[in-house]
């Protein structure tokens, strides 16, 4: 069955009796060479469990099933769950679950179906969720290999954006602790029913094996990083002094000083790294 095929997509969704819900950020993808790209690209060995966030009707949890010994499929929308046991009828080695993967205990679920097989991460993500569904990943303490992503152009320049450029924030500084991100390929609007607005790409984060830094407090490492980028627009010492509580503009400028960065520096200047310096001058002033 060509799941790409929209006659085919809207054959299964008619006979199931639902339409798309655009609460649930639904663009199927309907050209048959990018599910295959992206299932490609998403893991280096056969012999591995991919977890598949958001299947929609199975176009790239049949590409997953073909390559890799077994997949986990997570989809929130109950009305896809009979069209998926239809068209995965044929693989024995998916498993589908009708959960949020925002709920879903992600240690539980792997350790239950991992069998000790080691895990990536495959998904054409909702828009609407994307950076709370990465940092979800990234945070649940879970060894994934890689994390390969379908996901809005603008977010997919973010998450590999270089300090320093317009592009670089946040979610690029906080996801550059766990891993390395890179664009793999651009997908146009035209490839998903409902056309989307704007057009995709693939990002493959490559999530370090061994920590690449050791910041003194994770958790202050990622406030910093949250009150450098909440006023983009200050230097870095005024945002701190505004949105990190506890610190006097004299104890922040210290710190700003002791990591080798001008006092009037911007947060969007400043590496991965250079926040996990910062956040251990500013811990050692109070430790
Ligand atoms: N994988 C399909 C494809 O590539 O054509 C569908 C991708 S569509 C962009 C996103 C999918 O994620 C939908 O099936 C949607 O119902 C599902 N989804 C949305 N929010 C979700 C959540 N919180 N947890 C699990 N699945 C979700």
């Amino acid at each position: 069955m060509d799941l790409c095929n929209l006659s085919v997509i809207r054959e299964l969704m008619n006979d199931a009796g639902i339409s798309f819900r655009k609460e649930f950020g639904q663009n199927f993808l309907i050209n048959r060479m990018i599910p295959e790209d992206i299932a490609d690209a998403c893991a280096d060995d056969a012999n591995m469990m991919i977890l598949e966030i958001g299947p929609g009707i199975g176009c790239l949890t049949q590409e997953l099933a073909l390559r890799y010994k077994k997949v986990v499929a997570v989809e929130i929308d109950k009305g896809l769950i009979p069209v998926l046991s239809r068209t995965m009828a044929d693989y024995d080695n998916v498993t589908v679950i009708n959960a949020d993967i925002m709920e879903v205990d992600l240690p539980a679920l792997i350790e239950e179906y991992a069998e000790g097989m080691p895990v990536a991460v495959c998904a054409n993500l909702p828009y609407y969720i994307t950076t709370p569904i990465l940092m979800r990943l990234v945070e649940s303490g879970v060894d994934f290999r890689a994390i390969t992503v379908m996901i809005q152009k603008e977010v997919a320049d973010r998450l590999v954006a270089k300090a320093g450029s317009s592009d670089y924030g946040a979610i690029t500084a906080v996801l550059g602790y766990y891993g390395e991100a890179k664009k793999l390929f651009r997908v146009s609007a035209g490839c998903f029913t409902p056309m989307p607005k704007v057009d995709s790409a693939v990002v493959r984060i490559d999530l370090y094996r061994e920590p690449k830094y050791a910041p003194k407090s994770e958790r202050l490492m990622r406030e910093v990083i949250r009150a450098a980028f909440e006023m983009r627009r200050k230097t870095l010492q005024n945002a701190l002094s505004a949105k990190l509580g506890g610190y006097t503009k004299e104890e922040i400028s210290s710190a700003i000083l002791k990591v080798g960065k001008p006092s009037d520096v911007r947060g969007e200047r400043l590496s991965t790294e250079d926040f996990c310096l910062l956040a251990d001058a500013l811990y050692e002033i109070k430790h």
